[in-house]
């Protein structure tokens, strides 16, 4: 399949790969927004958030828990953070295979641009 975060996910493009496992794999964002900026990715291709079943409740609530996983690593945790996931066009979605963004490091506004 075209997509790059399949290629990530199975190597085909490299990416600082921080965490993986067999559900999932999280790394690096190559435009960071925040001093920490990692994406959660699910090894599963999966366009949209609107293209989630009942059956990836367990695979979206895994994305979330290592999430928090990965923020308590990171030492933003304390401090807090941002884990949030785009959807099409108003909501600034640019990959089509669902991740999460975990943003942290610097205050963040609310409501968001
Ligand atoms: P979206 O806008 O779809 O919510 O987020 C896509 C994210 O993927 C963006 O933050 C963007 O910087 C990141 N991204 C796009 N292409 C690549 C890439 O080739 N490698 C990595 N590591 N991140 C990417
Ligand atoms: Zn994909």
């Amino acid at each position: 399949m075209d997509c790059l975060f399949c290629k990530i996910a199975n190597g085909e493009i490299p990416a600082n790969i921080i965490y993986r496992d067999d559900l999932i794999v999280a790394f690096d964002d190559i435009n960071p927004q925040a001093p920490q900026h990692k994406i959660i990715i699910p090894q599963k291709h999966i366009a949209t958030l609107n293209d989630i079943h009942g059956e990836d409740n367990e695979l979206i609530g895994h994305m979330v828990y290592c999430g928090t996983q990965i923020a308590k690593q990171l030492n933003i945790a304390k401090d807090g953070y941002r884990l949030v996931m785009n959807c099409n066009a108003n909501g600034g979605q640019t990959v089509f295979h669902i991740h999460a963004h975990l943003l942290g490091g610097r205050h963040m506004e609310w409501p968001p641009g």
